[in-house]
């Protein structure tokens, strides 16, 4: 068998190379209201059907139909707040000097600061950046923390950097938006390719700057190391949250936990704490795939150590005791629960075609696209939405806030229960929706979400 290499684009292409995208192949989409809104046209959004905040902001204004939400809040929840970009100058090893792209998106505050991750990716686009915020609004309103959504980004690949680059990278972005974060406006933390080192590295240049530091400058941040400031509980709470939601879920799929087989896409922090927890609770990974590769081992992967060796080496190609397979194959293994943990739109309509699972639980942001869902539905697969599956990891970042904010230092146990009470409050509060809605799980996750929201906009009015 081949090993695999994914795709460089993977949020753009689809399994087969050559395979058309879903907008394009076959003209306009089957369901044009998440497509055609009138909103769209209002607001001027990207007329692009794969554009990815024109597919995150319709399968939202869905819900928002469905439940009637006044076209007030349409129109703000369909654009963000403040879009900022900032372009600065970074010395390189070599004593040349770069220029950097940075990103920070504040898409909502009605109910709190704005809050949302940092993501340090070569590819990084204003539009993805706008999604993540928009998504990271939803969120928050869902798991029931008080903040709102925001994103942000640097388009450099940390990789591909040595350690004084990236600090000296990290340090001048922190400076660069200094004036637009802060403890009690917009608080940042780690996504994609961003880590606790470079959280902790933003604080101190945010504390540095002690004009805008403010009391609690460390707040300005979380997914901090636990030795400076970060909370206990904090790296793993993605994939926490991801195995509470299945715990919650699996039971009325009619699928038990130990014993069931489970695929990862992705085996990064989300995919390999996930995969991590529910080798603990007794399922059994099958079978990963990330940039380097895809393997399988129909008996189960040790998940502690695919974790070790992707630490090692950077990625799951060349783990032993499993066998290298192609992307096609990854896609269609028989498992019970399909984990998308690497980036958005990859599951396109030719990987929800192959794929052969009962349930996706989404631990990345948006990695269905409209038409991959549909193919989804059609087959009778349950899709566990982002916006629920994944909230653990701002949920703990809500808990660290307010560890910071008290001066506390709260324990593993205490962090973990507490963490579950909001994941079965969410996953309570999507079924409830679906119910009174009748419709699926993401359309039931938003109208959730968008009735906090609605709630607190009645509430606080619209200025002046
Ligand atoms: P990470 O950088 O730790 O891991 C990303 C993983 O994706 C890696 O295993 C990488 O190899 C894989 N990947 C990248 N390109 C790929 C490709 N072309 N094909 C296959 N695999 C590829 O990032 P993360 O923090 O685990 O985030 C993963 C997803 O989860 C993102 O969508 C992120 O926004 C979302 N998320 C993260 C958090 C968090 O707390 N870290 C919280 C909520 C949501």
């Amino acid at each position: 068998m081949s090993s695999a290499t994914a795709s460089k684009k993977p949020g753009k292409q689809s399994v087969k190379s050559g395979a058309k995208s879903p907008g394009k192949s076959g003209g306009p989409s089957k369901a044009p209201d998440a497509f055609t809104h009138p909103i769209f046209d209002e607001l001027g959004l990207p007329g692009d059907p794969n554009n990815l905040y024109r597919q995150t902001v319709g399968s939202m204004l869905q819900a928002a139909d469905l439940m009637n939400l006044p076209h007030q809040l349409k129109i703000i929840l369909s654009q963000p707040k403040n879009e900022i970009m900032v372009h600065f100058p970074v010395r390189m090893d070599d004593g040349e000097y770069r220029l950097f792209k940075g990103y920070r998106v504040q898409h909502n505050n009605a109910l709190g600061p704005f809050k949302g991750g940092l993501r340090f990716h070569h590819d990084v686009h204003l539009d993805d950046v706008k999604s993540l915020a928009f998504l990271m609004t939803m969120k928050c309103s869902l798991v029931g923390v008080p903040f709102g959504g925001g994103k942000g980004g640097i388009k450099v690949d940390p990789y591909k950097h040595s350690k004084g680059e990236m600090e000296r990278i990290v340090r001048r972005f922190t400076a660069a938006i200094a004036h637009q974060i802060g403890p009690d406006y917009d608080i940042p933390a780690p996504d994609v390719g961003s880590n606790a080192q470079h959280m902790a590295w933003m604080a101190d240049t945010y504390a540095f700057l002690s004009e805008v530091g403010g009391r609690q400058p460390e707040a300005v941040i979380t997914g901090k190391p636990v030795e400076f400031g970060g909370s206990v509980g904090r790296e793993k709470a993605t994939g926490q949250g991801v195995v509470d939601t299945l715990a919650e879920m699996l039971p009325e799929i009619g699928i038990d936990m130990k014993g069931c087989k489970v695929s990862i896409l992705g085996y990064g922090n989300v995919g390999s704490w996930t995969g991590r927890i529910l080798h603990d609770r007794g399922a059994k990974i099958i079978a990963a795939m990330d940039h380097t590769g895809a393997i399988l081992n129909e008996s189960g992967l040790d998940a502690h150590a695919l974790a070790a060796h992707c630490q090692k080496v950077g990625g799951v190609a060349g783990f032993r005791n499993a066998e290298s397979i192609d992307k096609e194959e990854f896609y269609s293994t028989k498992v019970d629960v399909f984990v998308p943990a690497a980036l958005e739109q990859m599951i396109q309509e030719p990987e929800a075609k192959l794929l052969n699972c009962k349930v996706v639980a989404e631990g990345a942001n948006a990695p269905t696209t409209p038409a991959g869902e549909r193919v989804l539905e059609a087959r009778g697969v349950e899709v566990l939405p982002a916006i629920l599956c994944n909230a653990g990891g701002v949920t703990v970042s809500y808990f660290e806030w307010v560890q910071n904010k008290t001066c506390q230092a709260w324990d593993l146990e205490h962090v973990d229960s507490l963490l579950n009470k909001h994941m079965i409050r969410a996953a309570a509060k999507t079924r409830e929706a679906r119910k009174k809605y009748k419709c699926g799980l993401r359309t039931a996750a938003y109208a959730a979400a968008l009735e906090r929201l609605r709630a607190a906009y009645e509430i606080r009015g619209l200025f002046p």
